[in-house]
């Protein structure tokens, strides 16, 4: 639907459309074949109002977008003090992909980077759950966040398990340090699963506006995690959502984000909107080039930095 707002949108995608810069992530082939000139964006109130321009009902795959989501559920139902036990919140200032723990200890340094968030797959649900419980905690929980059912592109599964070299040795790395107790395999199957979900830019936005809402979702009005779930994933977001690249964006940006590998970004401002932008051209870090920059003009344009006085 046209709005004042959308038609805003329209002209910062315009505005930002000549950026061919960065290529499509090309470790996962079947996202290196993805149509590199969608491009996306979309606010959400908390009403559930969404405005867009661009692609916004093209389905992509979450991603690393999925790790704040299930991070959530995992403080949800494990609490605060089971999951720093495990995982700590500190910026790790390396790449997402990096094999790393916390110097003395056998925790990953933060739940964004992928072995904080292989752990944080095993976290969710009871403590006794099976990998099959999990996933459907996963798939359940991801789906109350987007108020619809979620579902996971099966190409892009089976294209990234197939290539997943780099998740398995870190899996069989926190396997060896008792920091994950099942089969590194089958942890690394769900995790990818959940990167895998299927969603639009119309989705992502409402996801992140649920965060933005302190855990109740705009359009269903259902409380899918608490307040201070919220606090704790918009805090890690904050620091470590765009991995090394975080401190340039908190600065620029100042807004709690998190990127994804094809292509996707959102970010929550609480009390106010959700916001997510698609465009599958990558820079070195991992996020959308254009993305970025949609993001950068909204922040600057729309007075969204966070530390920015009213
Ligand atoms: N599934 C991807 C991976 O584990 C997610 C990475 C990302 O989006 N940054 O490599």
């Amino acid at each position: 639907m046209r709005s004042p707002v959308s038609d805003y949108l329209a002209e910062v995608l315009e505005g930002c459309a000549g950026d061919t810069s960065g290529a499509n992530a090309d470790y996962i082939p079947e996202l290196a074949r993805a149509d590199s000139d969608r491009f996306a964006v979309a606010v959400a109130t908390l009403t559930g109002y969404v405005h867009g321009a661009g692609d916004t009902d093209v389905m992509f795959t979450m991603q690393s977008i999925s790790k704040p989501f299930v991070h959530a559920l995992a403080l949800q139902d494990r609490g605060l003090p089971a999951f720093l036990d495990k995982i700590d919140v500190e910026p790790s200032g390396e790449a997402f992909n990096e094999l790393s723990l916390e110097e003395g200890t056998t925790r990953p340094r933060n739940p964004m980077i992928n072995a904080g968030a292989i752990t944080t797959s095993t976290l969710v649900g009871e403590p006794d759950s099976t990998l099959a419980h999990r996933w459907e905690r996963i798939l359940g929980g991801l789906s109350a966040f987007a108020g619809r059912e979620l579902e996971v592109d099966e190409a892009v599964f089976s294209s990234e398990l197939e290539t997943a070299h780099r998740n398995l040795a870190i899996a069989h790395m926190l396997r060896g340090y008792d920091t994950i107790t099942e089969d590194p395999e089958a942890v690394v199957a769900n995790y990818t699963r959940q990167c895998s979900l299927r969603v639009t830019t119309r989705d992502l936005a409402l996801m992140a506006a649920t965060l933005a809402n302190g855990g109740v979702q705009p359009l269903t009005g259902e409380r899918v995690v608490d307040p201070p779930v919220v606090r704790e994933v918009l805090s890690v977001m904050t620091t470590c959502g765009m991995y090394d690249a975080a401190g340039d964006w908190v600065t620029r940006v100042g807004i709690p984000a998190k990127s994804g590998v094809a292509g996707g970004i959102i970010g929550a401002l609480p009390g106010q909107v959700g916001l997510a932008v698609f465009s599958p051209r990558l820079d070195e870090h991992g996020a959308s080039v254009r993305g970025v920059r949609v993001c950068e003009r909204l922040s600057q344009e729309m007075g969204m930095h966070l530390m920015e006085a009213p």
